[in-house]
């Protein structure tokens, strides 16, 4: 565990506990309690939470913030004040994320060993819950382009447009399907076919905002979820994302690019829709688009006026 900065300085790698200037000093029943209630989850933001209200009887800090920045996850308690230290953890030579601790009087040396003495008892707990989340995000994703896969497209459809309909905002999808592909196949072999899906996957959340979904809905073809997003908007994105594909050079040999297109259908929700209808909508806009030469996108006339016309009907 690595200090990275206390009550605004950069601080001093503080060596193991031998060799600190002071040792914890926190009941053995206090840490043995503490050990036993961060074993009963493996849920990240529990953990986190369990944590921050049973430190505070040993050290009093306003919030902890828990992040692992290559996996985008930031889980956060209580709140932030003018004194942090921040934590780089790890056990047996895992990383396992960074931990912030917040407070708004300084962190005298004393309560910082206290603090790494909690720490240890929340490391294995961390591990356990970081490998739980990677499993289920893995049974989620599509192994090949790490877009959601089916399982998740179910599960998160149905999820936004309830929330859609709830909070009155407009929800797109955009059906996008590789122009060709069986040819790009036969022509550079299956695992250049392979490259291209990835970079198609890239290509598409290099063009989405962050709250945006891109989910494998079939061979090469894609499902992007797009919230808050009314016909036109999604139109914009859609043709977007036709471009940057169009000029993608995806390197088939050490000394040879291929290089690809996409049609892409665009639905918006209606208040009648149900996932089934959005889907089908979108597929429909999809085949025109196909129909008018690939390399093209399609939005539906109808929907143009949108969902929040209707709801006034
Ligand atoms: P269209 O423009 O009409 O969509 O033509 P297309 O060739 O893209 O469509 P078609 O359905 O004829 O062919 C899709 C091809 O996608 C056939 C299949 O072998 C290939 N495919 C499906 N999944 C994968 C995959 O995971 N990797 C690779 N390399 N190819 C795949
Ligand atoms: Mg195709
Ligand atoms: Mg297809």
């Amino acid at each position: 565990m690595t200090p990275l900065q206390s009550s605004g300085q950069v601080g001093k790698a503080i060596a193991p506990f031998g060799e600190l200037a002071f040792k914890p000093d926190i009941r053995p029943d206090v840490l043995f309690r503490l050990t036993g209630k961060l074993q009963s989850t493996l849920e990240l933001p529990l953990l986190i939470e369990i944590f921050f209200k049973n430190i505070q009887s040993s050290v009093s800090v306003d919030g902890i913030s828990y992040r692992v920045r290559e996996r985008q996850i930031v889980v956060s308690q209580g709140r932030t004040s003018a004194h942090s230290v921040n934590y780089e953890l790890s056990t047996h030579g895992d990383k396992v994320g960074e931990l912030i601790f917040f407070r708004s009087s300084r962190f005298p040396e004393y309560e910082l060993a206290n603090i790494e003495g909690l720490l240890s008892t929340l490391l294995h707990p961390l591990r356990n819950a970081l490998l739980y989340q990677e499993a289920l995000d893995a049974s989620f994703r599509d192994s090949l382009t790490g877009a959601g896969n089916r399982v998740a497209l179910d599960r998160t459809l149905d999820r936004e447009i309830e929330l859609s309909r709830r909070h009155e905002q407009q929800l797109s999808l955009l059906m996008l399907d590789l122009d060709n592909f069986k040819s790009i196949n036969d022509q550079h072999g299956h695992s250049s076919g392979d490259a291209v899906l990835k970079e198609t996957v890239r290509a598409i959340t290099d063009c989405m905002r962050q709250t945006d979904l891109c989910f494998r809905y079939g061979g090469e073809e894609f499902l992007i979820l797009l919230s808050n997003a009314s016909q036109a908007d999604a139109l914009i994105v859609a043709d977007r994302i036709r471009e940057t594909i169009s000029k993608l050079l995806i390197p088939a040999t050490q000394t040879t690019t291929m290089t690809a297109t996409a049609s892409i259908g665009c639905a918006s929700l209606t208040v009648s829709d149900s996932r089934q209808s959005l889907i089908h909508r979108a597929d429909l806009a999809l085949y025109t688009a196909k129909n008018r030469g690939r390399n093209c996108v399609v939005g539906e006339a109808t929907l143009s006026q949108g969902l929040m016309k209707e709801k006034r009907q």
